[in-house]
């Protein structure tokens, strides 16, 4: 097992006893885990998504030297009612962004008193709406980001209604990523799995056991289908140092291994839409 409360459904051996710190833990463990795909000739594909984006800052500015340090491609999931030309002249002078539609407004329309999630492109707005909302979105980001925009939406807080779904797919190509386990198979998705940051009481770090348990899950998972890409998601205004640190070693480590594949979101929207023609 990886830690205490580890998943059961581990497929990797125990943790050197000589690694000292739960940050050398992971670092092991997700060594031996490519070293598997390595093995047997296989790859394991990553992309990175960032969310939350409107106008410049010195957190955002942090995740796009990460990027470029590392020659890691970012899909940055920009609000278009509030991004601004700033954002766009900033990002212009990177070499490995594209943007992605996170939503309009980042407003949530669901009933909180009942106890309903937040969404912006839920269960409770006319499709009327929310097409004129999701059209006037795309042209503000393809006017402000020209090509580095790639029309994939991403619902605020990750939720979308089925009504949501259906008015995307009538509005010509159009990918969607959320989070984790909801694959909405009448659209190419590319979904992100592991969120590292822990959102209840204070925004901070997951950790490095939780975030192995993630990382464990899915790539145990890629063991048997190798072809769905792992998501990172992160939200450049919440990192602080915890996150930071967890990004240069999980860049680190995967950058220097031959089975580790960052890919950007525009290949694998490419990718996604081929599987997607396929199954239908
Ligand atoms: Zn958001």
């Amino acid at each position: 097992m990886i830690s205490q409360g580890s998943d059961d459904t581990s497929c990797m051996e125990d943790a050197d006893k000589g690694a000292s710190t739960s940050q050398e833990v992971f670092k092991q463990q997700l060594v031996q885990h490519l070293d598997w795909f390595a093995e047997r000739g296989l790859t394991v594909s990553f992309w990175w998504r960032d969310d939350d984006a409107t106008v410049p800052s010195i957190e955002l500015e942090k995740t796009l030297g990460l990027s470029e340090r590392f020659s890691v491609p970012l899909a940055l999931a920009v609000i278009p009612n509030f991004a601004s030309n700033a954002l766009a002249d900033l990002l212009k002078t990177t070499s490995q962004t594209c943007v992605l539609q996170h939503g309009w407004q980042h407003k949530n329309y669901q009933e909180k008193s009942l106890g309903e999630k937040a969404s912006e492109f839920g269960w409770r707005r006319s499709e009327q709406d929310m097409r004129r909302e999701i059209s006037e979105g795309r042209e503000i980001l393809q006017g402000l980001f020209g090509e580095q925009f790639i029309p994939v939406f991403v619902p605020p807080w990750n939720r979308i209604g089925p009504l949501a779904v259906k008015t995307l797919r009538n509005m010509e190509v159009y990918g969607l990523s959320a989070f984790t386990w909801i694959n909405h198979y009448c659209l190419p998705h590319i979904q992100s799995h592991l969120d590292i940051i822990k959102w209840k009481k204070n925004k901070r770090f997951i950790g490095w056991d939780a975030a192995m348990r993630r990382l464990d899950l899915q790539l145990c998972r890629r063991r048997n289908n190798n072809t769905e890409p792992i998501g990172l998601l992160t939200h450049h205004l919440d990192h602080g140092q915890g996150c930071e640190e967890f990004l240069e070693v999980f860049f680190s480590v995967t950058k220097q291994h031959p089975a580790a594949k960052w890919l950007s979101a525009k290949e694998l929207l490419e990718r996604a839409d081929h599987d997607f023609n396929q199954s239908i």
